[in-house]
């Protein structure tokens, strides 16, 4: 069986971190598969989801971490090409990847105890993101 639901989250200018386990556990109760895999995926490519411990510090420390290895202020090909000025946005997003996939053991997401599913929004512009859950698995 498979299940497609989706999410709409707002992001704002600057790196965004947002929680999604709660919708994706949510989803996962709805879809009435208890076991199988659930794929989180974000159409766009200014940004990315991933799984980080969603404490105060570890997520400071991500955004700065992405700040020095793909810094918003340097010069990017792309924003003399488009004029749009997300660059660093673009690549951020292609380093961390639009999705990840989490196994679904009777009902239950199988992830660690300091593990969160998060969507990172990179964009220099407030945006309305939809975010893809699909659901494939058996019923019982
Ligand atoms: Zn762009």
């Amino acid at each position: 069986m498979v299940r497609t639901f989706e999410l709409t989250k707002n992001g704002t200018s600057e790196t965004d971190v947002i929680d999604l386990t709660e919708d994706v556990q949510d989803a996962v109760s709805k879809s009435e598969i208890a076991n199988g895999i659930v794929t989180v995926f974000v159409p766009g490519s200014t940004a990315a989801v991933t799984t980080i411990e969603y404490e105060r510090g570890v997520l400071k420390d991500l955004v700065l971490a992405l700040e020095r290895i793909v810094p918003r202020g340097e010069k990017y090909y792309h924003d003399s090409a488009w004029g749009d000025g997300n660059g660093y946005a673009h690549v951020r997003s292609a380093l961390v990847g639009p999705s990840c996939s989490v196994p679904v053991k009777n009902g239950k997401l199988l992830l660690g105890t300091w593990q969160q599913i998060v969507l990172l929004d990179f964009d220099n512009r407030p945006r309305n993101r939809k975010v893809i859950l699909q659901i494939i698995g058996d019923t019982r």
